[in-house]
């Protein structure tokens, strides 16, 4: 609990200034949190150095947070899962995509996990709250994130029904913003 409790305050304070893409612009904490959840309450996930790295997953890559600071205040082996979770930044948006569906089958379970509870928020979102994006947009993103799930099957069934049946509702969500345009 009490790594839980810095974790979750870590992320509060490195992402205090960010919001998400979606119309509300909500806090961006509340991603990271929505992700621990999930991982927690659908996939019966109990290993804290996942939920813990859960709440960290978009520090490195989105935040000023350090790979020295994590490990100091979490440890290296959750350094190890925000590391294998991060995006390379100094590489173009499309290479880094690209990137994800080729690299995900090769990573941790534990990295599989959370790379799946986060690909479930994002395509939630779409869904329900999304993006100043056009429908088009919207569609490309469903399909890239079903592509980058292929290789993080075969170790958490919970979360990849759960998956399943969110990018369905996803689809449906925006056809029916398609026939109301
Ligand atoms: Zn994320």
């Amino acid at each position: 609990m009490s790594l839980f409790l810095t974790a979750l305050k870590f992320a509060a304070v490195k992402h205090s200034n960010q919001r998400r893409k979606n119309r509300e612009a909500t806090p961006y904490i509340n991603h990271p949190i929505e992700v621990a959840e999930i991982l927690w309450q659908i996939g019966g996930v109990r290993d804290m150095v996942i939920i813990v790295g859960a709440l960290l997953h978009d520090t490195l890559e989105d935040t000023d947070a350090t790979p020295s600071e994590i490990k100091n205040l979490f440890g290296a082996e959750v350094l190890a899962l925000v590391e294998e979770v991060t995006d390379d930044k100094a590489l173009p948006k499309q290479q880094r995509k690209r990137l994800q569906i080729e690299t995900a089958a090769d990573k941790s379970s534990r990295a599989k996990q959370v790379k799946l509870a986060d690909k479930i928020c994002n395509v939630y979102d779409i869904g329900h709250s999304p993006p100043q994006w056009s429908l088009k947009l919207c569609q490309i993103y469903l399909d890239w994130t079903e592509q980058v799930v292929v290789g993080l099957r075969g170790i958490n069934p919970k979360l990849e029904v759960h998956y399943d049946a969110v990018l369905l509702e996803a689809r449906k969500a925006l056809k029916q913003r398609k026939f109301s345009n």
